[in-house]
């Protein structure tokens, strides 16, 4: 051997009597093979992991689906259409979740209307997490239970609970790292679902929230919409618990987004309704991306998109497409990627060693 050290030296490094013993049983082609066949598997795993990795590492996407009612009633098939690009799109948006705003239907006691809503919705069944709950158009809620009960999700791991008929009801996923809530409330929630809501808010803290409810806001961005004040959903449930960083809602046929700052805690709320739009809406629905920021890497950004697959294009006026820029401030995702990397450095030089033992072993078998 050359540079120095002895091949007594390798074969005491390479666990000389264990090399000999497996010498002894196999020839040293099935030796070399079976060395090659370990090598490939462990490149193979080292290319699985760093796959997984990186899926879990990206940004990813929500889908919020506005009042679909006037679809349910005339458009199906823009209703099918938006459920499908959605199915369509998973891979290439990442999208983690789809949230529906309510008024699934425009006349609660039409089964025409609920059937054809049941089928667009179908399409999600099993393949995308998402959430749903009743609109005040909704408001049969014997015929909306009919169509979306809770057994209808229960089996899903994303599914928390319900109560109230289902009309109240919450889900959990995870995207960048992060873990998140969804928790949806039905038409002008009363003081047990806003005690509901809280108990299910404060037992999953840990966890960014996002609370749906059909009635919210109106067009100037203020919480009164014509049938009722909602300010307390604001001060009973949102003020209180300091995981929420998003209120979404539809009712109000118009977009508007409003931003309240409570003790450094950013929280947006942000209305999108586009049924009176031709074709009871042309099928517009909002993307919010979930993006890693760029500068603080602790941070997330979210970028809200409006866009239609009916018609193929985006709406990108200032309240149809904006970016809420480090707002979802998430320290555990430096100290998940900084874990992450140590475990990778670790692996690298296991990885690095066996490689390098596996080549010397490989020589030294050769020149026996
Ligand atoms: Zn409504």
């Amino acid at each position: 051997m050359s540079r120095g050290i002895s091949k007594k030296q390798f074969l005491k490094w390479l666990r000389y009597d264990k090399i000999q013993q497996i010498k002894r049983n196999m020839g040293n082609n099935q030796l070399t093979k079976a060395f090659l066949i370990v090598a490939l598997l462990v490149i193979f795993s080292i290319g699985i992991t760093s796959a997984n990795t990186a899926s879990q590492n990206q940004n990813f996407s929500i889908i919020v689906l506005p009042d679909t009612q006037h679809y349910s009633e005339s458009y199906p098939w823009i209703f099918t259409n938006q459920t499908q690009w959605i199915i369509d799109n998973m891979d290439e948006l990442n999208i983690k979740f789809v949230i529906h705003e309510g008024d699934i239907v425009e006349d609660a006691n039409d089964d025409t209307q609920w059937n054809r809503a049941n089928k667009s919705m179908s399409v999600l069944d099993g393949k995308v997490p998402y959430g749903i709950l009743p609109g005040n158009h909704d408001e049969n809620i014997t015929e909306y239970e009919e169509y979306f009960p809770a057994e209808r999700y229960g089996n899903y791991s994303y599914w928390g609970g319900s109560c109230d008929h289902n009309t109240n009801n919450y889900q959990l996923f995870s995207g960048l790292g992060m873990d998140f809530i969804v928790i949806n409330l039905g038409w002008k929630p009363d003081s047990d679902d806003i005690i509901w809501a809280n108990e299910i808010l404060k037992s999953y803290s840990e966890r960014k929230a996002i609370v749906v409810t059909h009635g919210y806001m109106d067009k100037r961005a203020t919480r009164e919409i014509p049938q009722f004040d909602s300010s307390y959903i604001w001060n009973d449930l949102i003020v209180p618990n300091r995981n929420v960083f998003l209120v979404l809602c539809g009712h109000t046929h118009s977009e508007a987004g409003r931003m309240d700052v409570i003790d450094e805690r950013t929280v947006h709320q942000l209305l999108a309704d586009y049924q009176d739009r031709p074709n009871g809406g042309d099928g517009w629905l909002r993307i919010i991306e979930f993006r890693e920021n760029k500068t603080k890497a602790s941070n997330l950004d979210l970028v809200i998109k409006t866009y239609s697959p009916f018609l193929n294009k985006y709406e990108t006026d200032e309240d149809s497409q904006f970016e809420l820029r480090e707002e979802l401030q998430c320290p555990s995702l430096l100290d998940i990627s900084l874990s992450k990397i140590e475990i990778r450095l670790e692996r690298l030089k296991i990885n690095f060693m066996s490689i390098l033992k596996g080549v010397l072993f490989i020589k030294v078998i050769k020149n026996a």
